[in-house]
C-alpha cells in the first residue's frame, strides 16, 4: 500500500511512471515502477515475479522484463492482498500461474474494505492459485526459492527468499528509511511488525540484499536498526497510553520528533495511530 506516488494511470495515458531497474545478480532484478519495488528472476525456467503492481501499469512493467530477456511471466507471487500488489493478477491471470498464502486468497475472494474505500474482490481467473498455509518452496532457475509466513503489514505478508543469491523481498512489512502503512483492520500490527523483523534478522545471512515493496533496498544491518525504530517507537507511544494520554493527546506531544524525517509517505501521527490501535489489540 502506498499513497504518496499513488499514481491514476487510465490505460491510454502517455505518462510514463518512473522505472529503475538494479540488477541484483547474473539472472534477478529489482524492477521499480511508480514507487512499487519487485524482484523478478529471468533464466533457463523462465519468470519467476514478486508482486503485480497496479493493472494500469503491467504493459510498462511487461517491457522491462521483456528488455531483460524475459518471455511469458511464468509465476507471480503476491505478498499480500493490497491492490498495488495485485493489479497485473487481472493480465497475468490469463497466463501466469499466481501464488500466495491461504490467507491472502481468502482476503482477494470477497470485496473489502480499505482506508475509505471499497476493494472489489478479484475475479476467479485472477486469484491465487498455488496457495499455501504457512510455507512453500520451489526450484526455479536453478535454485530454491523459498515462501514463508511473516505478519506485521497484514495478518499475511509472504516473504520471498532466494538464500542461495542471500536476496530476499519482505513485501511491505516495513518501508524502507520511512514509515510504513499498518494495515489494522486485516491483522497488521506495529509489535508483530518488530517481532518479524527481528525473526528475519535471525534468519538472513548479513550479505542480504532486502528487497521491499517501496523504499531503498536494505542491509540486514539496516532491518536490524529499522527493528529498533519500530520496537523504541511503540514503546515510547505504549508508555503515554499506560499514564492515560489519548492519541491526540500523544500527536500533540510531538513525543516522535526525532524521527520526523521518517514521515515520508505515512507521517508520526499516522504512526502513532498505528501503535496506539497496535496496543489496544494486543491488550485484547
Ligand atoms: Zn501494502
Amino acid at each position: 500500500m502506498w499513497f504518496i506516488v499513488l499514481p491514476v494511470f487510465p490505460q491510454d495515458s502517455t505518462e510514463v511512471p518512473v522505472t529503475k531497474v538494479v540488477q541484483l545478480n547474473s539472472h534477478i532484478w529489482e524492477i521499480s515502477i511508480a514507487g512499487c519495488n519487485h524482484v523478478v528472476s529471468i533464466g533457463n525456467d523462465g519468470v519467476f515475479l514478486v508482486d503485480a503492481n497496479y493493472k494500469e501499469l503491467c504493459r510498462y512493467l511487461i517491457n522491462v522484463i521483456d528488455s531483460l530477456g524475459g518471455k511469458e511471466v511464468d509465476y507471480v507471487v503476491n505478498t499480500h492482498w493490497h491492490f498495488d500488489h495485485v493489479g497485473c493478477n487481472l493480465i497475468f491471470g490469463y497466463n501466469s500461474k499466481i501464488i500466495s498464502s491461504k490467507k491472502n486468497l481468502e482476503l482477494l475472494s470477497e470485496d473489502r474494505f480499505l482506508l475509505g474505500d471499497t476493494i472489489k474482490a478479484l475475479p476467479y481467473y485472477a486469484l491465487p492459485e498455488i496457495v499455501f498455509d504457512d510455507e512453500y518452496r520451489m526450484r526455479f532457475n536453478g535454485e530454491i526459492i523459498e515462501m514463508f509466513i511473516l505478519a506485521g503489514h497484514t495478518c499475511s505478508d509472504v516473504i520471498v527468499y532466494f538464500p542461495e543469491s542471500n536476496i530476499v523481498h519482505i513485501g511491505d512489512l516495513i518501508f524502507g528509511n520511512m514509515f510504513s502503512f499498518v494495515d489494522i483492520n486485516h491483522g497488521g500490527n506495529v509489535l508483530a511488525i518488530y517481532e518479524s523483523v527481528k525473526k528475519l534478522c535471525e534468519i538472513l545471512p548479513v550479505n542480504t540484499k532486502i528487497i521491499m515493496g517501496h523504499g531503498m533496498i536494505y542491509s540486514v544491518e539496516d532491518l536490524r536498526k529499522h527493528g529498533e525504530m519500530v520496537k523504541y517507537t511503540y514503546d515510547i507511544v505504549r508508555k503515554k497510553i499506560e499514564s492515560g494520554m489519548s492519541p491526540e493527546e500523544i500527536k500533540k506531544q510531538e513525543v516522535l520528533n526525532e524521527y520526523k524525517e521518517w514521515g515520508k509517505a505515512f507521517s508520526c501521527d499516522n504512526w502513532i495511530d498505528y501503535i496506539c490501535e497496535s496496543v489496544k489489540k494486543n491488550k485484547q
